[in-house]
């Protein structure tokens, strides 16, 4: 049957939005027997014949060709400064577009159908806050790890697989039997290649000289291997040397979509995904409870797809006997929520939507990471990418392709060491920096094809966790549900850190990587440090540059759970303040922007929700 003929049905639950969080939430709910309709704007593009599909969406090394295949990708364009002159200097502005491309996915699975996979555990301390803000014990760090268990399946720990199942002992606290399988991947080419060996070795060694420490260090490494999600490191606040762990499965990505399509499989009865669904709007009843959406059925309808349809789209509805969930990420649910009458009333006012519930939390404290690059040429190209054309029918895709062995580089998303370190701007560790083989220096239009041409870069990237910067804003840009948002994120002196001590931190991100690549330049390895290059030397320079260059791409924080008269949108239960049967459930609940990597804790409060709204229909 059709789905234009299918007999309208109601649902308990309609969770809107496929990502990591609505993903995660469906399943579950539906897998403990309730009846759930998962809304996703995109469509199941891997199952199309799209071009490289489904290729750009499984081989780990092809991520950022997943976040630029246009069957997939939703391109917004931000404002990193209110300043065009500022915003300008930035050459990554893409002028026609007034912005920054800030790449999403429009897809089923959300942007786990494209992110690097980099599955890194937050800071306790980020769950604490929560629960000091909200009083509720279950936020505690101690009780949120139970969530991490619970969806993964750890397979790079093997030693401790088996000695949790022999003695019943878990001290990692890795989960071993989760939907969401985690590995990790260095190519054997990697140590086995004399030259990528000395480039990793000297940076671990220089890395280990800056950061100070040393037998704490070697005690944790000694205990964990560098793993950075074993509960003790977790537990910690440690730093130092880590692998990457990363969401695949034998070195396919895995994510909410193969979690939704699973569930949905099991069990048709209860989870009905439902694609090229775009919810406009949330339905009420007289006393502001969420009884169902309103959604255009149709391709490409929304503005951010890289060939919006000009069709209509049919207009349809759907009604939830429980509850509405919106999960539609940090851009779109403060989108939605505006378009249904909920926001600041005064903004709602400008563009004609009656407010339902004026909530001026809606849109604000949006946050995220600042990133930046050190980018090195290297004198040679690296082995291991002889002839690699980052597409099907190369010898790496071959030695990938590989279903019985999978090997070699693209089972890697490129990275090939990490190290955590605490700035001095911070109590905890605050930097989290990646050396990648390949020239990556942020997003902008055909990005990833730098990282295809050059086989002779290295990029460090600089991520700057715990940011003090929460001015920047999501609204609307007009009433129409089609037209992506206004984001603007006021970076640096324009936002809210007014000691900049997050651009320090950045600061003391580049001195590091550039201590730690010391000896490989003095010993003639590196070309060239092309980016910021052997120009910006000061302080003040280097300030300039990262002002100009930083990016970011872990967008959050901009419907957080709080109370109403501090700005926050959400209890501590995920409902939205001021109706019924409303939560929301993406990366824009966080008060703060949690951890290093923010899909963890974003899988994780997808669990969570599931036992809030459970045991409150038990
Ligand atoms: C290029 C890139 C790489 C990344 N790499 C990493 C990484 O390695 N590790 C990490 O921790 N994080 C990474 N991230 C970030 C991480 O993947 C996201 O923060 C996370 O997926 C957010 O989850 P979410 O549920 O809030 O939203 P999403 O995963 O974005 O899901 C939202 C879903 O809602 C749908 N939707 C939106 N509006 C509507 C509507 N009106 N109606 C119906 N459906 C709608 C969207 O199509 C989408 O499928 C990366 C992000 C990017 C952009």
């Amino acid at each position: 049957m059709s789905e234009a003929a299918a007999p309208a049905r109601a649902y308990e639950y309609i969770v809107v939005g496929s990502g990591a969080g609505g993903g995660t939430l469906a399943a579950r709910l539906a897998e403990a027997g309730r009846s759930v309709l998962l809304l996703e704007a995109g469509g199941d593009t891997t199952d199309s014949t799209a071009e490289r599909l489904p290729e750009d969406y499984e081989v780990p090394a092809f991520h950022a060709f997943a976040s630029e295949n246009p069957a997939m990708k939703w391109d917004f364009f931000v404002r990193h400064y209110e300043d065009e002159e500022r915003q300008k200097r930035d050459c990554k502005y893409t002028e026609q577009r007034g912005g920054v491309l800030y790449p999403r996915a429009g897809t089923l699975g959300g942007c786990t159908a494209h992110n690097a996979m980099i599955l890194v555990y937050p800071h306790n301390a980020d769950w604490d806050h929560l629960e000091q803000l909200t009083g509720d014990r279950s936020w505690n760090a101690a009780n949120m790890r139970k969530y991490f268990e619970r969806l993964e399946d750890c397979k790079h720990r093997p030693l401790k697989y088996w000695t949790t199942k022999l003695t019943g002992r878990n001290p990692s606290r890795h989960g071993f039997g989760g939907w969401l399988t985690t590995e990790i991947a260095m190519p054997m080419e990697a140590l086995g290649n004399r030259y990528l060996r000395k480039v990793l070795e000297e940076s671990a060694v220089d890395a280990s000289s800056q950061i100070g420490e040393r037998l704490k260090r070697l005690r944790w490494f000694f205990k964990t291997r560098g793993d950075p999600n074993d509960w003790r490191l977790v537990r910690a606040n440690s730093f130092g040397l880590r692998f990457l762990p990363l969401t695949t499965k034998n070195h396919v990505r895995v994510g909410s979509r193969e979690r939704g399509r699973s569930v949905a499989k099991k069990f048709p009865d209860r989870l009905r995904i439902e694609c090229d669904a775009l919810v406009t709007r949330v339905l009420f009843d007289d006393t502001n409870r969420a009884i169902g959406v309103e959604y255009l059925k149709g391709e490409r309808l929304y503005g951010a797809h890289a060939n919006p349809s000009n069709d209509a789209g049919e207009r349809r509805q759907a009604h939830a006997a429980r509850e509405v969930i919106l999960c539609g990420g940090a851009f779109n649910t403060p989108q939605l929520l505006m378009l249904s009458g909920i926001g600041s009333a005064e903004e709602l006012k400008q563009h004609g939507i009656e407010a339902r519930v004026d909530l001026p939390g809606v849109g604000k404290n949006l946050q995220d990471r600042y990133e930046i690059s050190v980018v090195y040429r290297m004198k040679e190209n690296w082995q291991m990418l002889a002839g690699a054309k980052f597409s099907k029918g190369d010898d790496q895709y071959r030695q990938w392709d590989n279903k019985k062995k999978r090997e070699g580089v693209y089972t890697t998303n490129g990275g090939m060491l990490a190290v955590i370190k605490r700035s001095k701007q911070d109590k905890l560790p605050d930097l989290f920096c990646l050396g990648l083989v390949g020239k990556f220096k942020g997003y902008f239009p055909g990005y990833s094809k730098l990282i295809a041409e050059h086989h002779n870069y290295l990029s460090w990237i600089i991520l700057k966790a715990r940011t003090l910067n929460n001015a920047g804003r999501v609204a609307l840009q007009s009433a129409d549900p089609r037209q992506p948002p206004k984001i603007q994120f006021r970076y640096f002196d324009e936002g809210s850190d007014k000691q900049g001590k997050d651009l320090d931190a950045v600061v003391e991100g580049i001195q590091f990587v550039r201590a730690m690549t010391h000896d490989l330049r003095a010993q003639g390895l590196v070309a060239a440090e092309e980016l910021p290059g052997d120009e910006s030397r000061s302080e003040e320079q280097l300030n300039e540059f990262v002002r100009d260059n930083a990016w970011g791409h872990h967008a959050s924080c901009t419907c957080p759970i709080g109370p109403r008269e501090k700005g926050g949108v959400l209890t501590s239960d995920f409902r939205v303040h001021g109706t019924k049967g409303l939560r929301v459930v993406d990366a824009s609940v966080f008060p703060r922007i949690p951890g290093f990597f923010i899909v963890s804790a974003v899988y994780m409060i997808g669990e969570k929700a599931a036992d809030v709204i459970l045991a409150e229909t038990k």
